[in-house]
């Protein structure tokens, strides 16, 4: 029998190591998504410069007025492009304060798509986004985009033919709850795999796939952390054979006004 002096004991870690330690599993879950989107990324922010660098030198070389103001815009369109790629590469990869204002929902799944835009149609997978004017939640937006582009490479990832995500931006009939749902038109999940989904390390994927990634099973369960950190509830319904909905609710907010003359 052995003597209680020779177990080996666990130490039991503390309130505060078990919150540093789920706080360094979204931000590497985060870091993950980025990292599937990588080459995507690059080669859009190639196509955004390419323009740039050939209007310039046809600029310098046509002295022609009206020609070098069509180049200037020319460049300053694909200046533009480029700087909001790389603006919402910064805004999900850098560790931020909590802070949350009311922000544009709609604005939030278009940066989401722009990055994302290039590894959706390499798998042929088209997008169709609607919105109900243009409701607005008060969040932390590098988290929720975070969840967005989860759900998003998600649905991707279940379409391994191509298919369509539907995105619906909109607020529910009393116009309390801000609503984004991402539908795909991919396997779709069995009953007892959906009971599981949001659970920790449950994965299907058995990888890794082209990216060099197989599943963590963190993705869905950094996801509902988020959105229930803010009041908000992500919900799944699936039709196995014919696709998934995630539905994502967060209480809604009052635009911002505008400040006149804010530059
Ligand atoms: P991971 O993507 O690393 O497996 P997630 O937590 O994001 O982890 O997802 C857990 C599981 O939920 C996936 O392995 C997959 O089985 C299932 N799943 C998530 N989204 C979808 C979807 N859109 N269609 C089909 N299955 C899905």
């Amino acid at each position: 029998m052995a003597s209680p002096q020779h177990e080996t004991r666990q130490p039991v870690p503390t309130w505060d190591e078990v919150d540093a330690l789920r706080r360094q599993v979204v931000e590497l879950q985060r870091v993950s998504s980025l990292g599937v989107l990588a080459g995507g990324i690059c080669h859009e922010l190639n196509n955004a410069l390419t323009p740039v660098l050939n209007y310039a030198k046809l600029g310098l070389r046509n002295p022609d007025p009206d020609f070098r103001r069509r180049a200037f815009e020319k460049i300053l369109d694909g200046a533009e492009r480029a700087a909001a790629i790389t603006g919402g590469v910064l805004g999900l990869a850098r560790p931020r304060a909590d802070r949350r204002g009311a922000a544009d929902l709609v604005r939030l799944v278009e940066e989401v798509l722009l990055l994302v835009g290039k590894d959706l149609s390499k798998h042929r997978v088209r997008v169709d986004i609607r919105s109900e004017g243009r409701p607005h939640a008060k969040v932390n937006p590098a988290q929720i985009q975070q969840v967005l582009l989860n759900l998003i490479i998600n649905a991707r990832q279940a379409m391994p033919e191509g298919g369509t995500v539907k995105v619906r931006i909109g607020t529910d009939t009393a116009g309390r709850l801000a609503e984004v749902s991402i539908a795909d038109t991919g396997l779709g999940i069995a009953p007892a795999v959906l009971r599981r989904i949001f659970e920790p390390f449950f994965t299907t994927k058995i990888g890794p796939d082209e990216t060099g990634l197989g599943g963590t099973g963190l993705g869905l369960s950094v996801c509902r952390e988020i959105v229930e950190s803010h009041k908000g509830r992500l919900r799944a319904e699936s039709h196995p054979g014919e696709g998934t909905t995630f539905t994502l609710r967060l209480p809604a907010c009052a635009a911002p006004i505008e400040k006149k003359g804010a530059a």
